[in-house]
């Protein structure tokens, strides 16, 4: 998968990846699934000039798939595309929240076509605050629906795999403490 940041794509005023991810660099350390304590609301990062590397480089898979149409901004979509997944040819949806998006033809639509080409996908979900994810992949419970297109038993799975993560995973505690050297 290209990982060349398309032209005309931004973050707008989104800032879930100063959330969902864990950072452990030497100046800055935050757990999973916590706001990272230099993002303020409505402002967005506050060290923003000395942010580390890992913040500079990171953009997530809307950045690099044509594909993704501007309905699949995190922030419109309540969905991140994990571009960390790409190397594994491997599509990781981490759904931050459950929205309509989910029951729309493009997401359908979209994750039809990846299980049809083959591509590994997985759902992903963030659990409680300070916990680490937990994700499924779901290529051979969407098989038969993707094959038929049947969109509304492709939402069926959706919701059923979403919930099974959400009330049978045994969140792990991230025990990385806040830790900042940047301001
Ligand atoms: S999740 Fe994507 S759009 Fe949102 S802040 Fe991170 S890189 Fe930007
Ligand atoms: S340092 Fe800034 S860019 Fe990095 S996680 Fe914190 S708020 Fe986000």
């Amino acid at each position: 998968m290209s990982l060349e940041v398309l032209e005309g794509r931004s973050c707008g005023s989104c800032t879930a990846c100063c959330s969902f991810a864990p950072i452990r660099v030497e100046t800055l350390q935050k757990p999973a699934n916590s706001l990272c304590r230099h993002c303020a609301e409505g402002r967005g990062c506050t060290v923003y000039d000395v942010r580390p590397a890992v913040c500079r480089g990171f953009y997530c898979g809307y950045f690099f798939l044509p594909e993704l149409g501007p309905e699949w901004h995190p922030e419109r979509s309540g969905v991140v595309i994990r571009s960390e997944s790409f190397n594994n040819d491997t599509i990781t949806i981490l759904v931050l929240e459950l929205t309509e998006f989910l029951i729309s033809e493009d997401f359908a639509g979209m994750v039809g076509a990846w299980v049809a080409e083959g591509i590994a996908v997985e759902f992903e979900r963030v659990g409680p605050e300070g916990h680490l994810p937990a994700k499924m992949r779901v290529n051979e419970l969407l098989e038969d629906a993707v094959a038929a297109r049947d969109l509304r038993e492709m939402h069926k799975v959706f919701a059923w795999s979403l919930a099974h993560i959400d009330q049978s995973h045994a969140w792990e505690r991230d025990e990385t403490v806040f830790y900042s050297a940047l301001a």
